[in-house]
């Protein structure tokens, strides 16, 4: 009839709020017994918990969400700063080298292009220097890349400090550096700076104990009196730089039209040259080394080229012009195959040839490819060790010790024998000389020349001779033009001679006279049978 029979609550204690108003979920069953209804049981579930439960989840899922959010917007930021600073730092590579500080190339060619502008106005007379590190490779070869970036660095400060504010310093690469000279000058202005940019960046440059000798060369152009246009300055000042180059280093020289006819005269020079080697036109003159009694002990095979139109060009001229070019490995080939054609002539005069010594040049195997097809052309010539030996010259030699493509080691483990010319003009170290064991030694004509009249030059031939010996190397003297300095040469224990008072470089045929000679004088025609005796040549 409606009234309440039994009642249980769970929690009885007030809920609060929740409670009240959570709302509930109602369920109601009928109790019957025998068919007939008797009550109805009815339960309410408070929905109360389930809220407090799903409160908790979200405030803890709104904690994380902030956390999160807090932790995206730091670590934003902070990417944000990192970009900016990458974004600095490239901007500031784009325009700067990192080694030196100094502007790049990049941006020293805007610089640049507002000054010859402003010079072609008529607004400016400004200067281009170009600076290039003498024998920087050399620094690289002998004390490693550690020391070459500690020079370019040293030369970079300098130049910085030697700088105004408003010329403007770069480094274009390498060893090349460069100065754009804004603040007016004039030409003597120009020569002031060039003079003292030698000066001061041909300092010694000390690392670790180890003096560092540096010397730089400089050309100049001047704006707008020799160049209007960038390309036109760079040209100028590169073609003066050449002329300083050849001034022999540690100098600068300004750009003079003259300069630009030099310049057409070595590329003719350079074109000629190549169809010369082409054409196997290059020719070898032998110029012979005695022993100190007189005998015959070798040749020295030295380049000649006869050009059409300026007849003798001396191997002085046209062998730095084959280096430049790149030509000097199709040259060094075409010789080899010249040495096989006047040795195969005089064979068939049955001469007995002593051996050969040809001028080897550092530049001539820039890659390995080249070493070894020149190792290949020795073999397929047939000029093995008993036939012919190598000169290199002291730069040349320490230059080419460490690299790929050095042709040292192999040349000297298949038995050729070495020999080091021109020694004392180079960088002459102890250490080194071990190094290579070489067999000869040439002491360079400098120290030959007046050795008779004793004082420095006998002293630095005693010593050259004391350390050759010492490191069981044969001595030879080069460049003996009198008999007296050779008769001091022998005193002092000298052991093979060559020179213009013994002989001058002899084309092959009377090079054979020569061998003919001697052979005569050796008595060895007794031995010969009468049949390969060769007819007798024209007197020596
Ligand atoms: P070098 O190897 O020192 O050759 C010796 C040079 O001194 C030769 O000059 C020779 O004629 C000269 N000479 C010899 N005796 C005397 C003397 O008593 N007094 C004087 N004043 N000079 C003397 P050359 O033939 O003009 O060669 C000059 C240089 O050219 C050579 O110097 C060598 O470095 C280079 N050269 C010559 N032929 C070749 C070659 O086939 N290959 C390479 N890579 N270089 C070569
Ligand atoms: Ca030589
Ligand atoms: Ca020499």
């Amino acid at each position: 009839d409606g009234r309440v029979l039994a009642q249980w609550s769970r929690d009885q204690a007030d809920g609060g709020w929740l409670q009240r108003h959570g709302g509930s979920v109602d369920v109601a069953a009928p109790v019957q017994a025998n068919g007939a209804a008797l009550a109805e049981l009815r339960v309410q579930a408070l929905r109360a918990g389930m809220w407090r439960a799903l409160g908790a989840t979200m405030a803890a899922v709104l904690a994380i969400m902030g956390a999160a959010l807090v932790t995206t917007r730091l670590a934003a930021n902070r990417l944000r700063a990192d970009v900016r600073a990458a974004e600095e730092r490239t901007r500031y590579l784009a325009h700067h080298d990192p080694l030196t500080g100094l502007v790049n190339r990049a941006a020293f060619a805007v610089g640049l292009e507002g000054t010859t502008q402003t010079a072609r106005e008529g607004r400016l007379q400004a200067a281009l220097l170009l600076v290039d590190v003498d024998n920087f490779k050399l620094v690289n070869d002998l004390h490693g890349h550690a020391a070459g970036d500690h020079v370019l660095r040293t030369l970079g400060e300098r130049l910085r400090r030697m700088i105004r504010t408003d010329d403007l310093g770069a480094r274009l690469g390498g060893d090349e550096f460069a100065v754009l000279i804004r603040t007016p000058t004039g030409e003597d202005g120009a020569r002031r700076v060039a003079d003292t940019l030698v000066r001061e960046l041909s300092r010694r440059i000390t690392l670790e104990g180890v003096l560092l000798d540096v010397s730089v060369s400089v050309g100049v152009a001047l704006l707008p009196r020799d160049a209007q246009e960038p390309s036109r300055a760079m040209h100028c000042a590169d073609v003066a730089l050449y002329q300083a180059k050849r001034n022999g280093k540690d100098s600068w020289a300004m750009y003079a039209p003259a300069l630009d006819e030099a310049q057409r005269e070595r590329q003719d020079l350079e074109r000629d040259l190549r169809e010369a080697v082409a054409a196997s036109a290059l020719e070898l003159e032998y110029q012979p080394i005695f022993d100190t009694e007189g005998r015959l002990a070798s040749f020295e095979a030295l380049a000649r080229w006869r050009h059409a139109g300026r007849g003798w060009v001396s191997p002085g001229a046209f062998i730095p012009v084959a280096e430049d070019s790149g030509l000097i490995f199709e040259l060094g080939l075409a010789l080899l195959k010249r040495l096989r054609t006047d040795l195969d002539g005089w064979a068939r005069l049955g001469l007995q040839v002593p051996s050969v010594a040809l001028n080897l040049s550092s530049r001539q195997f820039r890659r390995v490819e080249q070493r070894d097809r020149f190792l290949a052309a020795l073999q397929e010539l047939g000029l093995t060790p008993q036939v012919v030996e190598f000169e290199l010259t002291e730069t040349s030699v320490f230059e080419d010790l460490d690299s790929d493509a050095s042709i040292l080691p192999r040349l000297r483990a298949l038995g050729y024998t070495l020999a080091i010319d021109d020694f004392g003009t180079g960088y002459s170290s102890l250490a080194y000389l071990r190094r290579l064991k070489c067999r000869k030694l040439k002491i360079d004509r400098v120290f030959v020349l007046g050795v008779a009249q004793g004082g420095d030059a006998q002293m630095l031939v005693e010593s050259i001779l004391r350390v050759g010996h010492a490191m069981d190397m044969v001595v030879v003297a080069e460049g003996v033009e009198t008999a007296s300095d050779q008769r001091k040469l022998i005193q002092l224990g000298c052991d093979l001679f060559q020179g213009f008072g013994l002989s001058r470089p002899l084309q092959p045929d009377r090079a054979a006279a020569l061998m003919e000679q001697q052979a005569i004088a050796d008595g060895r025609y007794e031995l010969a049978s009468g049949d390969t005796r060769p007819a007798p040549l024209f007197e020596a």
